[in-house]
């Protein structure tokens, strides 16, 4: 695989739920139109419904009758192959709470069909060892939670203990005493995930490393990130003070910093990156740019009282696309 340019390996999509019973029933319009074929998003301001809708292109959107399957196969499942190739990736899920967020992760373990990235991505893992002939792979998962700048081990026995990010010359930045298991099955990494999806609280990241050895030993080690992000919504608006409002400040200096590395990557002009600005983007440094590939999902909701959270997201979700 020959490296991308610079922004080249950035793509952004937005993906829009449907309008739920409950919006239905307290008679909230849908204000967002999608063409799916062209990558457009139009918005229409409730206020306003005289105006022109404001207007978005991506590299791809997903409407409200999207299905989980087309979403990976279109969109992760490159990302996916690379990292077995020995890149890294990151993915993220980015929008306002209640927007999709989670499902597009995690979606409905029970039903095949409404699996999200996050199984997905595992079965495509262990089919793609299981079918190589010359090449011996070794997958191990951490999980790991970053909460208000604080960094949690979601799969320490002590979850009171918060671990320190470290920087060396020959791995780069790593998180001190993370630990992290081998897993030989989709049964296997489920596992593991499980026991931190029961000790998660927000925000977190989980990272899974792949490391393939062929016949000579070769060693390639591919890191594939998988990050539900915090909810964007704007503290001010929720009223939140003291304590709640420090916190969410904390969440937003993240989801801040990662729209301005993430833009400055795209930009490719930019020659300082800010990455040190946030522990989230220290911590993903070697997986956002360079030969790393990021694919970030943008959720919003359909109807007309998200209005302003939807445009917001999407002006967040432009910044950081490739042009
Ligand atoms: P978030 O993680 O962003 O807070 P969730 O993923 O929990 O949001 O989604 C909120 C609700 O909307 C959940 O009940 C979820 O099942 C539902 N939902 C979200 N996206 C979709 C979708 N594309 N199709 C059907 N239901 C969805
Ligand atoms: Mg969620």
């Amino acid at each position: 695989m020959s490296k991308p340019k610079s922004g080249e390996c950035v793509k952004v999509v937005v993906r829009c739920r449907p309008i739920n019973e409950k919006e239905t029933a307290e008679g909230h319009k849908r204000v967002v139109e999608m063409d799916v074929k062209r990558g457009v998003v139009e918005v229409n301001n409730p206020k306003a419904p005289s105006e022109q809708p404001k207007k978005f292109t991506f590299d791809s959107v997903y409407d409200w009758n999207s299905k989980q399957r087309d979403l990976y196969d279109e969109t992760f499942y490159e990302l996916v192959d690379s990292v077995l190739q020995g890149f890294n990736g990151t993915i993220f899920a980015y929008g306002q709470t209640g927007t999709g967020k989670t499902h597009t992760m995690q979606g409905i373990k029970s039903n095949r069909e409404e699996w999200g990235v996050i199984p997905n991505s595992f079965e495509q893992i262990f089919q793609h060892i299981s079918q190589s002939q010359n090449q011996q792979y070794l997958v191990r998962a951490s999980y790991l939670e970053i909460y208000q700048e604080e960094i949690r081990d979601l799969l320490s026995k002590d979850q009171t203990k918060r671990l320190e990010l470290k920087e060396r010359t020959d791995t780069g930045v790593y998180v001190k005493d993370l630990s992290s298991f081998v897993t030989k099955s989709v049964k296997e990494i489920e596992h593991v995930m499980n026991v931190g999806n029961n000790n998660r609280s927000v925000g977190y990241v989980s990272t899974v490393k792949c490391e393939g050895a062929d016949g000579e030993n070769h060693i390639r080690v591919g890191k594939l990130n998988m990050v539900d992000l915090a909810g964007s919504e704007r503290q001010s608006k929720t009223g939140a003070t003291g304590e709640r409002l420090k916190e969410a400040t904390k969440i937003n200096l993240s989801l801040s910093t990662l729209g301005n590395v993430i833009s400055a990557l795209v930009d490719g002009k930019s020659t300082h990156i800010p990455y040190r600005d946030s522990k989230l983007t220290r911590l993903l440094q070697d997986s956002l740019g360079g030969n790393a590939r990021t694919v970030m999902v943008a959720n919003i909701g359909p109807a007309s009282y998200n209005y302003e959270e939807s445009m917001t997201t999407l002006r967040y979700a432009n910044r950081a696309k490739n042009i």
